[in-house]
């Protein structure tokens, strides 16, 4: 009986909140998020010839706004001597040039925003480098790329209504978020301190509020994992949903492990555009109908299926900052797949390698991403982490963190294998650390290349 009642009332709850409490919510911060959402939980099961369809309208008018009413755009076009109406499709794109972080700090904000009606506010996104990049946001906007992270965790196997624990690197929320906390049953925790007492407050919230979901960044659920299988807490979790950090695998193993449950991962960028997400089948599938997703080479050319390429996004969304061929500088694949077996035509993209940052290149070329590394470094048990840091053009820096001890012997080892899978043209360095620091925001970061961080620095 009380199960049943329980069941219900659950169900009346996440009633009220879809038609009535949340709707709400969006009238009073000028929103459309619950709108945007049961669009989208229609849209998902269209046909590729409908999203198309959809794209391409979505496409012309935002063309035609960014030519109209942001400077740094109309004058992009006129320089390429291309007409707002020659850009139709996908395929048109393509004729207008790459818009980096750079082009828009320089015209940030008087040339490349614009003014939507709405209440604007800036957010600054720190990348790889760690320079300031500021973007201007509205509430309507920001409505629309909620929804699409609503859908993400809805494919998640997550209802509106449903508890769940969200770790992340916000300190203070604002208002708008803790009172959509609130209506979501949000248990937030801050991810900045992952020392023992804090995993333990955050074991302690989901236990307590009997929480099925867990959401945040994979290295701080990894490190969540990694304490519950030490103090022996073993209650399983119905799904894990991660963002904002490549998912490598043995971080998504262990959380997989411990708390016996699947992890989603979803792919989004802090400019305000929720990219892709993995589907029940575990493929990412990309928001076309938020974003149009191209993958190009170092000369801007467009790659072909299964060739990774720097990522490009249009977010069809004008907002107050429209972004056109916007490089956020990741790198990624499509799929050659084409049918998903659950049933979307959402196009789908095969892997995200993280940060252009995040790769070490050789001396003569070779990019080695994260994967080259773990996939030599997972056949030692005697390490717990590993940090690889580029320091120069033919200098490596190793750090590995023991679970107990290693011997030099065995690290030879580890330094012929590097050198023999793909680095033969690098002098790499050693060094056994106590721990491997998280970066200010948190994150584990597997690979640091600090001739990126040089080049890209700016005198300011
Ligand atoms: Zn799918």
């Amino acid at each position: 009986m009380s199960t049943i009642s329980s069941t219900s009332s659950h169900k009346l709850n996440t009633i009220l909140l879809r038609n009535l409490i949340l709707p709400g919510g969006d009238i009073f911060f000028g929103q459309r998020m619950m709108e945007h959402l049961k669009f989208l939980e229609e849209a998902q099961w269209w046909n590729i010839d409908q999203i198309n369809n959809y794209q391409n309208d979505m496409l012309s008018h935002l063309i035609r706004i960014a030519y109209d009413e942001v400077p740094f755009y109309r004058e992009l076009l006129l320089k390429s001597k291309i007409s707002p109406d020659e850009i139709r499709n996908t395929n048109d794109l393509q004729k207008l040039p790459i818009v980096t972080k750079e082009m828009l700090r320089k015209g940030y904000p008087k040339f490349v925003t614009r003014s939507t009606g709405h209440k604007t506010y800036e957010v600054s996104t720190s990348g790889s480098t760690g320079k300031n990049f500021f973007v201007k946001e509205d509430f309507y906007t920001a409505g629309l790329y909620r929804a699409t992270f609503l859908l993400d965790l809805e494919w998640a196997g997550w209802s509106i209504g449903d508890p769940h624990l969200q770790t992340g690197m916000t300190i203070n929320r604002s208002l708008d978020k803790r009172l959509k906390d609130w209506a979501l049953r949000c248990y937030y925790h801050s991810a900045y301190r992952l020392d023992e007492k804090n995993l333990n407050e955050i074991l302690t919230i989901i236990e307590k509020h009997k929480i099925k979901f867990v959401f945040g960044y994979p290295g701080s659920i990894y490190y969540l994992a990694k304490y519950a299988s030490k103090v022996g807490w073993n209650q399983p979790l119905r799904s894990v949903v991660t963002w904002g950090d490549m998912l490598y695998p043995n971080v998504k193993k262990k959380i997989e492990d411990t708390f016996q449950t699947r992890v989603f991962d979803t792919y989004g960028c802090g400019e305000g555009v929720q990219i892709a997400a993995q589907c029940e089948q575990g493929n990412y599938h990309i928001h076309a109908l938020d974003t149009i997703v191209e993958f190009v080479d170092d000369n801007g050319k467009n790659v072909s299926e299964g060739i990774s390429g720097n990522i490009l996004i249009t977010r069809l969304h004008p907002g107050p900052m429209p972004l056109i061929r916007y490089s956020v500088g990741d790198v990624g694949k499509t799929s050659f797949e084409i049918n998903c077996g659950c049933g979307r035509q959402l196009p789908m993209m095969e892997s995200i390698y993280g940060r252009s940052g995040d790769v070490i290149t050789t001396p003569s070329g070779n990019h080695l991403i994260v994967h080259f590394f773990t996939g030599i470094l997972e056949h030692f048990p005697e390490i717990d982490s590993f940090q690889v840091v580029q320091k120069s053009d033919n200098t490596l820096l190793l750090k590995i963190q023991p679970y107990n001890e290693i011997d030099a012997f065995t690290i030879n080892e580890i330094v012929r294998m590097l050198m023999e899978k793909g680095c033969d043209d690098m002098n790499i360095e050693t060094e056994i650390v106590p721990s491997i620091p998280l970066s200010p925001m948190g994150k584990h970061r597997f690979i640091i290349n600090e001739t990126n961080i040089k080049h890209e620095k700016q005198p300011n």
